[in-house]
């Protein structure tokens, strides 16, 4: 068995020395467990906050422990009566190449499902976070102005693209020109504005010339500073991710933003709400998975992968994911189905 250790804690933005390669033999089963051989192994941005040890949402991953994450497995041997040799799941099994498990916490995705790495992005959390963060607490209406940045990612693309459906106007926020041309051309955007361009404030007001009526709130930093003044009265920021921030290690620079932010939000009568995916939307998957299939089903929704082969590269993927390398949901195919 392959798998990677958090060797050290960053500070700042993670390096190759915080993550080491390690092997080790693969365990024996005991009654009642099956032996799982990871298929595809999700990155996402909140793993850095993981390999800190600041207090967060969730505990930390414990030094020389194997990095967290989200994996879609095939039963490779079983003593469990529930799951048999061949069957595909959904598990949390880590940036590694085979796991052990009781069974518990595995969802199903059948004998041979048409595209099981869909689990890890548009038909799971990344997907999940997209239609629970803008329906229910951004409330689009037709006609509104519904802002998004990292556009082409997994939840950005969604939350846009179901914008649209919903009728609004949606100006997406991408870093570069490529990723720009996907957020309108492929994925049905308004207008997409590169956050790199030296005008990049101007240009989002000009985009946003009825101002802005939801801002799903992914990255923070400049990009926030650009959106603020641009909020309409009763507008709704779904406080999703704010990952311009999550390499630093102080406050930013400049002028104290806070009471302006309080009075934005005082004077326009703004709601502004975090959420943490599973701990606040658990109960409600199943209608985000009946929607996203149908939508899915009847071509309503594109979506794009990033898949990088091998486990050794996931470091590297990883760390490029935090300064916008990757595009589309990024995946690492750990071994071939
Ligand atoms: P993405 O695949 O979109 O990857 C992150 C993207 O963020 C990069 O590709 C880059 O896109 C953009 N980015 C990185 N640094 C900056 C920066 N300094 N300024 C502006 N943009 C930047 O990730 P996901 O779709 O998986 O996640 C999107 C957000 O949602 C993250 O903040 C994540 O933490 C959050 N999230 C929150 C959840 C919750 O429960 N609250 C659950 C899941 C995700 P570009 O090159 O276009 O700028």
């Amino acid at each position: 068995n392959n798998r990677i250790v958090l060797a050290s804690r960053p500070v700042g933005a993670p390096v190759t020395d915080n993550f080491r390669l390690e092997s080790q033999a693969v365990p024996a089963l005991k009654d009642g467990e099956l032996l799982l051989r990871t298929i595809y192994l999700s990155l996402d941005p909140y793993m850095r906050g993981r390999m800190s040890d600041a207090k967060s949402y969730a505990d930390p991953v414990e030094l020389n422990d194997v990095m967290v994450g989200a994996t879609v497995c095939q039963v490779e041997d079983s003593l469990n009566p529930n799951f048999e040799k061949g069957e595909w799941v959904l598990a949390y099994t880590g940036w590694q190449s085979y796991a052990v498990s009781d069974g518990e916490g595995l969802l199903k995705l059948g004998k041979s499902p048409s595209h099981p790495s869909f689990a890890l992005g548009i038909m799971g959390m990344p997907g999940f976070t997209a239609y629970m963060g803008l329906l229910d607490i951004g409330q689009p209406k037709e006609g509104d102005t519904l802002v998004v940045a990292a556009a082409t990612g997994p939840v950005g693309a969604t939350v846009g693209q179901i914008g649209k459906l919903k009728g609004c106007n949606v100006v997406g926020i991408a870093g570069g020109e490529e990723k720009c041309r996907h957020a309108v051309e492929v994925l049905g955007f308004d207008v997409c504005i590169d956050h790199k361009a030296e005008d990049f404030a101007e240009q989002l007001a000009a985009a946003c010339d009825k101002g802005i009526d939801v801002y799903y709130e992914n990255v923070g930093g400049k990009v926030f500073d650009a959106v603020m003044p641009l909020l309409n009265t009763g507008a709704r920021i779904p406080v999703c991710g704010l990952i311009s921030q999550y390499n630093a290690t102080a406050l930013p620079e400049g002028p104290d933003r806070m009471s302006l932010l309080m009075a934005t939000l005082l004077i326009k009568r703004i709601k502004m709400q975090g959420f943490i995916i599973f701990d606040d939307y658990g109960h409600r998957y199943d209608e985000f998975a009946a929607d996203m299939g149908k939508w899915l089903m009847e071509g309503k929704m594109q979506y794009k992968e990033q898949i990088v082969d091998s486990l050794d590269a996931a470091p590297e993927a990883f760390m490029g994911l935090l300064e916008g390398k990757n595009f589309g949901k990024l995946v690492v195919k750990i071994a071939e189905p």
